[in-house]
């Protein structure tokens, strides 16, 4: 490469690595916001939080960046693979920085606020009305931003695009149509058989052994509490302020053991995969995750394909009973595992077992798109959400706090391109596992053991290191050796789910 070219390559890296500065920045803020922060600093916090924000945003659609990006994509010139991935993802993130006016931000982030803060109210008094014309300009300020980008073919393909690249309302629906009917067969086919207590889930659990209990599993699988730590907060989540600093957060139940321990894994999940991105991208847009279902489907994967299998708990359950022996001294492990596993037609997503979580996030993902194409007014939601309850589930919620109120995405901003990943992580979790057992079939055994590190290397070399250098389908092709398909899922949730509940399970063609 020229030195001309070399320049400019460095004088990119630098003003990328400010805008990742000042994100980070802003990260840390954010997580301290939701752990340790004083009421009290609420006000300032959200002013220091969005002039970081502004600052990133100006460096990030900066004319000059865009200089560098046109100088190096003509110069024809060779750059290494890595340096081409660079400037690709660089001028992506670019383009859609510099296609939102700043006016759209403020606007949008002002409503943001206002719309949250109406939300939580509504959904404490039980009142959809008064969150309806929140909801409604929320609508119109996801269809304006999806016109920044137009032409599309639908009007949730940008904000789509924006968490999972390259995916369309086409193609999720066409994995959607193929999803669903087996998974009502399957809920149905359940729902014939017997019930399985989860009594043993409840009692009493106290905070710092559920906290302790967690923390242990999390760094036995590989989660790094030197570049890493875990707190508590309202609503969990894992937050990247660069490779060498990882943080999850939990939050714990008393009267229940499931929530700490699970979206503990969960997160950790998420954190493995930023832990594993490659110290060579640090700093650069190419240091995190690949997509929203590339994420989700890690965080799966540890938490349910991992986490909530036998072998898995052949080692961990004797470590549970010694630390709750009031709860499990006189609980079989074939019991706990039932348990934990229990499918059960519930109202809320948040709660869903394996084979009905993704039933819930359809719906969503369908009534969404109705609402974004104008098919379904903003005051036919409630009613529209308990017919396809009742349609999928068979079961209906009393009130909207269990039904349209309950999750805090429609409400927090734009809406449309949040819910897919969620399945779409669910049925990539359970393809990248089964190749790494094809690899690998000892995992399991593994697994009895507590020893999760050959898995987890197989996830490092595959997935994790390559942070965005490729895009996602290139990443599941190169990882798995196919595109996305759900022939992997239905199996894995047809044999486990098969066994625990005693169905013929039949040959899956497909
Ligand atoms: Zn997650």
């Amino acid at each position: 490469m020229s030195g001309d070219n070399e320049q400019k390559l460095d004088l990119l890296k630098r003003s990328l690595l400010e805008i990742d500065d000042l994100r980070s920045a802003g990260a840390v803020l954010a997580w301290d916001q939701t752990t340790y922060m004083p009421a009290g600093g609420s006000a300032s916090r959200a002013r220091q939080r969005a002039t970081l924000s502004r600052f990133a945003h100006q460096k990030a659609t900066a004319a000059e960046l865009g200089c560098l990006l046109d100088a190096l994509e003509a110069s024809g010139e060779d750059l290494s693979e890595p340096e081409a991935s660079l400037v690709r993802v660089a001028r992506r993130d670019f383009e859609k920085a510099n296609k939102i006016p700043a006016s759209f931000v403020e606007r949008a982030s002002a409503h943001r606020a206002q719309s949250y803060a109406a939300w939580v109210q509504a959904r404490e008094e039980d009142d959809f009305a008064a969150t309806a014309p929140y909801l409604r300009t929320s609508i119109d300020l996801s269809r304006e931003y999806a016109e920044f980008f137009a032409p599309f073919a639908h009007i949730c393909d940008p904000l789509i695009d924006d968490t999972d690249e390259g995916m369309t309302v086409a193609e999720v629906r066409q994995i959607f149509s193929e999803l669903r009917p087996a998974l009502l067969d399957l809920t149905r086919d359940i729902g014939n058989r017997p019930q399985v207590s989860h009594a043993c889930l409840k009692g009493a659990f106290g905070e710092d052994q559920q906290l302790a209990l967690a923390l242990f599993a999390v760094e036995k699988i590989g989660y790094d509490l030197a570049r890493g730590r875990l707190d508590k907060t309202v609503h969990p989540f894992c937050t990247r302020f660069s490779s060498g600093d990882v943080r999850i957060t939990t939050r714990t139940r008393k009267d229940e053991f499931c929530e700490a321990f699970f979206s503990t894994l969960h997160e950790a999940g998420h954190a493995l995969y930023e832990q594993g991105v490659s110290e060579d991208f640090d700093g650069s847009p190419l240091g995190r995750g690949a997509s929203a279902g590339l994420h989700e489907s890690q965080a799966r994967l540890w938490e349910n394909n991992v986490g909530r299998s036998y072998p898995f708990w052949e080692y961990w359950y004797p470590v549970l009973q010694e630390t709750f022996p009031a709860n499990y001294a006189d609980v079989s492990l074939q019991e706990f595992y039932a348990a934990i596993n229990r499918v059960e037609r519930s109202l809320i997503r948040t709660d869903a077992d394996e084979v009905t979580y993704n039933l819930h996030i359809m719906m969503r993902f369908d009534l969404e798109n109705e609402m974004l194409e104008g098919r379904l007014d903003v005051q036919d939601l409630p009613e529209a959400w308990r017919a396809r309850m009742r349609e999928d589930l068979g079961v209906e919620p009393e009130t909207d706090r269990e039904g349209c109120l309950q999750d805090v995405h429609w409400y927090a901003g734009l809406i449309g391109g949040a819910f897919q990943g969620y399945t779409i992580g669910n049925i990539l979790a359970a393809q990248i596992y089964a190749t790494a057992l094809q690899m690998h079939p000892d995992i399991p055994h593994q697994l009895q053991r507590g020893d999760t590190s050959q898995l987890l290397n197989w996830l490092r070399r595959e997935v994790y290191q390559h942070g965005r250098r490729y895009r996602p389908d290139e990443l599941i092709l190169r990882a798995t050796g196919r595109p996305l398909h759900v022939a992997p899922y239905l199996e894995y949730l047809r044999g486990k789910f098969g066994a625990l509940y005693g169905l013929s399970v039949e040959a899956d063609c497909s």
